[in-house]
């Protein structure tokens, strides 16, 4: 057991500001590290130090190793939180932490490799005995092996990138006369976005609901699941609204889902937080297990609410070595859902980065807005869009629903533009609140 009294945060936005919160609470020291595009963040006020490491573009700072390491010796930092996104699932760079003695506040090299390839990770599944969406076993070599495969799973089929991340590198192939167009499009994409292109192909299901299971593992052998999250409501293979429970399950199945979830993190020993990705057949009850996500995610707000555990602490505790509480200690209640609140046009989606000249945020109780940004903060045109993270919960479903439309609407975010009116629209959609949607809801309308 050895305690981190020294945390280095290695990410930036609501998730640097969130961790930061966490740490200091344990009664660590948080450390933090920003672009000069980030220099007026309020974490880097917060933090117990702040070294800047470089220029706006990613690569220059966030994605700049060297300069993370120098970071983490020059403050003394025993311990790296990687957050979600940049070098959370970057395999070298755990190596060279574990080169220069720092601890890393994820899981093992070995575990992230084995599913950070998607088309092995499914192979580690199936014999795992996990069920997994049908499609080609491991890599598909080239086109003329994805036509002959596609005639045998039949179509609709998908093809996808094995090292694909944020719904890229992916597309729907209808009919055969389309496959090889969208072949290669896939994989030109996959290559100028992950310097990857191996593909693999699924069987395509229509209308699924996306449901993952949050998991935790110790040093000791010990797993939790921290409940299931329906994270169904997507534009372009991207989450937008989460929530928890998925309502859609019956009890017998959601028993299973999570006994499944529990079982496959047993099987690859794999130790700190993690999600297994499933998609969910409503027709026929069937679940199959799409992919793992070895970090943290931006939806694990509405398992903490649920559970009252809070995540990142557990994450810190299970790197110190210590025991994770025990399932039967995990005690859920109610409903929680979050709306991922972006800087975007909320109807077209284009990106709008600016200055936030008005900004209230929602309080009360049970309702809370993970964010970064403030009055006279100007979002950067250089990262990711999301502004904030309002999450609410209460008694049931429905309820959360009401919260969270009252909460929306006491939100203010002036200067910019921004999804809250989307949300808005969501909340009052009639299909919403019956629970009647899938992962293509927003394409069809
Ligand atoms: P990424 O790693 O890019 O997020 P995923 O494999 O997690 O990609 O898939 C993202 C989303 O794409 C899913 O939530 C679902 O909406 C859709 N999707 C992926 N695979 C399939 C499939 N076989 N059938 C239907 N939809 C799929």
């Amino acid at each position: 057991m050895k305690e981190l009294n020294k945390i280095l945060i290695a990410n930036r936005g609501e998730i640097a500001l969130r961790a930061l919160r966490t740490i200091q609470e344990m009664g660590k020291k948080a450390i933090v590290v920003h672009s000069t595009a980030d220099q007026d963040a309020l974490y880097v006020k917060y933090a117990d130090a702040a070294i800047c490491i470089g220029g706006p573009r990613s690569t220059d700072s966030y994605l700049n190793i060297p300069a993370i390491i120098t970071a983490c010796e020059l403050t003394e930092a025993d311990a790296i939180f990687p957050g979600y996104g940049f070098l959370s699932e970057n395999q070298n760079f755990v190596e060279i932490c574990a080169k220069h003695g720092i601890k890393f506040i994820g899981p093992s090299v070995e575990a992230m490799t084995l599913m950070s390839d998607k088309s092995k990770a499914k192979q580690v599944m199936m014999r795992a005995g996990i069920p997994v969406v049908p499609g080609s076993d491991g890599a598909i070599a080239d086109v003329e092996a994805a036509r002959k495969l596609a005639k045998e799973i039949g179509y609709p089929v998908i093809i996808k990138a094995a090292a694909g991340g944020g719904g890229r590198g992916m597309r729907v192939v209808e009919r055969e006369e389309d496959l090889e167009k969208l072949f290669w499009s896939a994989e030109s994409e996959a290559m100028s976005a992950f310097g990857d292109g191996t593909m693999y192909m699924e069987k395509y299901i229509t209308n699924p609901r996306h449901i993952e299971v949050q998991v935790i593992g110790d040093e000791h052998g010990n797993v939790l699941h921290v409940g299931e999250r329906d994270c169904s409501m997507q534009r372009r293979h991207q989450k937008l609204i989460e929530e928890s429970p998925a309502v859609i399950l019956d009890e017998e199945t959601r028993a299973k889902l999570l006994e499944t979830a529990v079982r496959a993190t047993k099987a690859i020993g794999y130790v700190s937080a993690g999600t297994f990705e499933f998609l969910y057949d409503s027709k026929d009850k069937n679940f199959y297990f799409i992919e793992m996500n070895t970090r943290l995610q931006v939806e694990h707000t509405i398992s903490e609410m649920r559970s009252g555990l809070d995540l990142i602490e557990q994450m810190i505790r299970v790197a110190e070595g210590h025991k994770l509480p025990s399932q039967d200690e995990i005690k859920f209640s109610g409903h929680a859902i979050e709306c991922r609140i972006t800087a975007e046009d909320p109807k077209s989606f284009m990106p709008n980065p600016g200055k936030i000249t008005r900004y209230i945020a929602p309080g009360g109780r049970n309702v809370r807005m993970d964010s970064h940004v403030y009055e006279g903060y100007s979002v950067p045109a250089f990262y990711d869009s999301m502004i904030g993270k309002l999450i609410v919960h209460d008694k049931d479903r429905l309820r959360a629903i009401s919260k969270m439309k009252i909460a929306l609407s006491q939100l203010v975010i002036g200067g910019i533009k921004s999804t809250r009116d989307f949300h808005i629209a969501m909340m009052n959609n009639p299909d919403f609140i019956n629970n009647d949607y899938d992962t293509n809801y927003l394409s069809k309308h």
